[in-house]
C-alpha cells in the first residue's frame, strides 16, 4: 500500500478494511481486492471518509451492486466506499405539480424500485425491473432499457463529492445526460434520487413486469457478466456487430463471448478478469477491422493498468 493510503487507512480506523475481496460484490465474480474498503451504512460513514481522504491523492470507486464493472485480477489500488443496507430505502411522497414522487435510497435494488412502483400504482419505471443494479448506479449512469432510461423520470437527486467536500441536491439537468452516461465524477457519491412518475393500472404494470422478465430471460445469458459490454453505436446494435464479426461464442481463456447474445461476455467460474478484459480488447479491435466501427466499452474497468486499447 502506498503511505497515502496508510494514511488514509489510519485516518478511518475501525471502518477500513484492508484486502477486501472485491469478486463476491461484482456480478462478474471475478477480481482481486480493494487495498482499502468502507462499508458505508449511513452519512456519517461517507463524512468520515470524506474527512480520512481530505487533501489526500488517492484512487476511489463508488461501488452499488458492481453490475456494471470489471474489477482487475490484481484488485483496485484505492479506496472502495460500498454504499450498503442504510441507503436502501425508498418513500412515496404523493402528489407534486401533477406528478407522483418517488424518493430512493443509492443502495436500493432496481429491481426492487421497479416492483414497490407498480404496487402503488405507479408506471414510469417498470424498465428497471430487469437491470440488477442500484439507484446510484443508475443515476450515475443512466441505466435503462425498453424504451426508457433513469433521464426519463429522474428529477432531483442528492450528492456528496468525497474528495473535494462539496456537497448538494441539484436537478437532473445538471447531469449532462446522455446515452449511458452523465457528469457524475468519480468521487462523487449519489445518496438518494427522486423520480416523477405516472398514476396508472397496477394489473397492466404488473403484466408489464411479467413481460420484462420473460424477454430478458429468453434474449440474455445468466452466469457471470455484466450486462451490455459495449454501447450501442448509433442506429446499429453492438451485438449485432460482433456476430457479424464471427466473434459469438469465442473464447479467449476463462471469457467467452456469450451464444446467447453477443454483446455479453461470460467469465468462467473461478475465472480470470484479465482474460476479460483482454477478450474486450479484442473483439473491439476485429470489429473495428471488419465492420470500420469502433465500439465504445459500457463495462467500467477497475485496476487495470495494461496499456492496449483506449478505454
Ligand atoms: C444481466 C445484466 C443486465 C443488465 N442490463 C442492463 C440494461 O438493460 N440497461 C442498463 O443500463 N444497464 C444494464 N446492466 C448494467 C448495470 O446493471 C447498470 O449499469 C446499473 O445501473 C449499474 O448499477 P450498479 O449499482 O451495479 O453500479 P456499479 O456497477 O456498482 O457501478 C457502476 C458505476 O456507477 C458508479 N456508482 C455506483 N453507485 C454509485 C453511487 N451511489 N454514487 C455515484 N456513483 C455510483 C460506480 O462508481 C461506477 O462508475 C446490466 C447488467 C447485468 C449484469
Amino acid at each position: 500500500m502506498t503511505p497515502e493510503l496508510e494514511a488514509v487507512a489510519a485516518a478511518l480506523g475501525a471502518r477500513a478494511q484492508l484486502a477486501h475481496p472485491l469478486g463476491a460484490l461484482s456480478t462478474y465474480r471475478v477480481g482481486g481486492p480493494a487495498a482499502v474498503f468502507v462499508e458505508a451504512g449511513d452519512e456519517e460513514d461517507l463524512i468520515a471518509v470524506r474527512e480520512a481522504l481530505s487533501g489526500r491523492d488517492v484512487a476511489l470507486l463508488v461501488l452499488g451492486k458492481g453490475s456494471n464493472l470489471l474489477v482487475a485480477d490484481a484488485g483496485f489500488e484505492g479506496v472502495v466506499v460500498h454504499l450498503s443496507g442504510g441507503f436502501a430505502w425508498f418513500d412515496h411522497l404523493g402528489e407534486v405539480d401533477g406528478t407522483e414522487r418517488v424518493r430512493a435510497g443509492a443502495a436500493l435494488e432496481l429491481p426492487v424500485l421497479a416492483r414497490r412502483c407498480v404496487a402503488l400504482g405507479l408506471r414510469g419505471m417498470e424498465w428497471a425491473v430487469g437491470v440488477p443494479g442500484s439507484v446510484g448506479g443508475a443515476v450515475r449512469m443512466n441505466a435503462g432499457g425498453h424504451g426508457s432510461d433513469t433521464a426519463a423520470s429522474l428529477v432531483t437527486y442528492r450528492w456528496l463529492d468525497l474528495a473535494s467536500g462539496r456537497e448538494g441536491i441539484d436537478g437532473v439537468e445538471h447531469l449532462g445526460y446522455g446515452y449511458r452516461r452523465s457528469s457524475v465524477a468519480q468521487s462523487e457519491v449519489v445518496s438518494w434520487a427522486e423520480f416523477a412518475l405516472g398514476r396508472g393500472d397496477e394489473a397492466a404494470g404488473r403484466e408489464e413486469l411479467r413481460s420484462i422478465v420473460r424477454w430478458r430471460r429468453e434474449h440474455q445469458p445468466g452466469g457471470s457478466n455484466a450486462g451490455s459490454v459495449f454501447t450501442n453505436p448509433p442506429g446499429d446494435s453492438a451485438g449485432r456487430l460482433i456476430d457479424e464479426a464471427g466473434l459469438r461464442g469465442y473464447r479467449l481463456g476463462t471469457a467467452q463471448v456469450s451464444e446467447k447474445h453477443a454483446n455479453f461476455i461470460q467469465a468462467d467460474d473461478g475465472g480470470s478478469a484479465d482474460d476479460v478484459d483482454r477478450l474486450m480488447d479484442q473483439v473491439r479491435s476485429v470489429v473495428a477491422e471488419r465492420t470500420g466501427v469502433e465500439l465504445v466499452a459500457e463495462v467500467r474497468r477497475i485496476g487495470f493498468t495494461r496499456t492496449g486499447e483506449p478505454r
